[in-house]
């Protein structure tokens, strides 16, 4: 299974795969899909922001950054009793992983991060994945969410290096490396993809995808995020991302990275049934579900619990067990031996990143 797992892919190679006739790269990316993953399974998940709003960085995209009138209301980190009051709901629901998101830049020492922690442990507790995506990360910190139980940690690098610093100017595709690094110093596992419909090329989303491939060993779970358009942010007015390119990204990123999960997330619920079906026949095996019908906050509709029962029944999928991908290890080797050799190939450094303070 591992002699299909790539990390040189060239951005020539990538645009062929993308570029191929529609129909013959979702059966590509079928069959690839069907090599490494039960093609009847679909994980589902759910998002708690446990820390909503007010955030620094200005993330062009973002209902949460301090710097857009968006209408979203900043509150307090949330109760851990809350916390667990929503999770417990959505194992009910078939959700097998939490992820606790926080409107931070990073992660600081200090009483809210050791709430998180305990947060992290009551949740895994329950017999749930838990993941975490409190921003930039230090080595240190990385090491103490493993030993809370953390399963995986999100870092999106959201796009190429070069268009990155068109939507983001409070922090660096760089830093985003280095986080990734400092959770690859650990056995938490990595979630990092994604988003399309910025005002990026298809050039800037198929580096992106080359550089996540290029992480050895590649993310665990490789999100794609379409656009979802907030009032009062930069990227209110952009244009909508055709239904067709969105099968197109899902299908490459399942080719490029066979091993990982691809997640069909933000955006999904503009996407028609069919058009999700297609998603998942080209390899995307892991969905949000929230029954708020919203992601983290109102700006991001979600399907919800209901609507996903309903749908996964209509397709004959199965929700996926928490931990169940736990002891295949993705196929990949142990994440640690493999970035000592590999971490200056694609610029991931392991040191502490350069001003983290918030
Ligand atoms: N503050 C943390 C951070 O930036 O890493 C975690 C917050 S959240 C998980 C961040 C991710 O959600 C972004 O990297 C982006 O991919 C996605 N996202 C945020 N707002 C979005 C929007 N309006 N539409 C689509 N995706 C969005
Ligand atoms: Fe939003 Fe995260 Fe960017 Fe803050 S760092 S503005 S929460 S995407």
């Amino acid at each position: 299974m591992t002699a299909e797992i790539r990390h040189d892919w060239s951005l020539a190679e990538l645009k062929a795969i993308h570029d191929t006739p529609l129909l013959e790269l979702v059966f590509q990316a079928a069959a690839v899909h069907r090599r490494h993953h039960d093609p009847r399974e679909m994980q589902v998940s759910k998002l708690i922001s446990i820390k909503t709003g007010a955030c620094p960085e200005d993330c062009a995209y973002c209902a949460q950054s301090s710097r857009y009138s968006t209408g979203v209301a900043p509150e307090r980190l949330m109760e851990k009793e809350k916390v667990l009051e929503i999770a417990s709901a959505a194992k009910d629901a078939g959700v097998s992983r939490v992820c606790l998101g926080a409107a931070w830049r990073s992660v600081r020492d200090g009483e809210q991060f050791d709430r998180v922690l305990d947060m992290v442990r009551s949740v895994t507790d329950m017999g749930l994945e838990v993941c975490c995506t409190l921003g930039m990360l230090t080595e240190t910190q990385a090491r103490r969410l493993e030993d809370a139980g953390l399963y995986a940690y999100n870092h999106n690098l959201d796009s190429s290096a070069e268009f990155y610093e068109t939507i983001i100017t409070t922090r660096t595709h760089a830093d985003r490396l280095r986080t990734i690094g400092s959770v690859r110093q650990t056995n938490v596992t990595l979630c990092s993809g994604g988003i399309i419909g910025l005002g990026e090329s298809v050039e800037d989303r198929l580096k992106m995808l080359k550089t996540l491939a290029a992480i050895q060993p590649q993310p665990e779970s490789v999100p794609i995020n379409i656009l979802s358009r907030v009032p009062g942010t930069p990227m209110a007015d952009n244009a909508d991302v055709p239904d067709w390119d969105v099968v197109r990204m899902i299908a490459t990123a399942r080719i490029v990275m066979p091993a990982s999960d691809v997640r069909l997330t933000a955006g999904r619920a503009k996407l028609s049934p069919a058009v999700q079906a297609l998603c998942f026949l080209a390899g995307a095996n892991s969905i949000f579900s929230s029954e708020t019908e919203f992601m983290l906050t109102k700006a991001v509709p979600s399907p919800s619990y209901k609507a996903d029962q309903a749908l996964l029944a209509e397709l004959g999928l199965r929700f996926r067990e928490p931990f169940s991908r736990r002891d295949e290890a993705c196929g990949q080797p142990d994440a640690r031996e493999c970035l000592a050799v590999e971490a200056s190939d694609i610029g991931l450094a392991t040191a502490e990143p350069a001003g983290v303070a918030s």
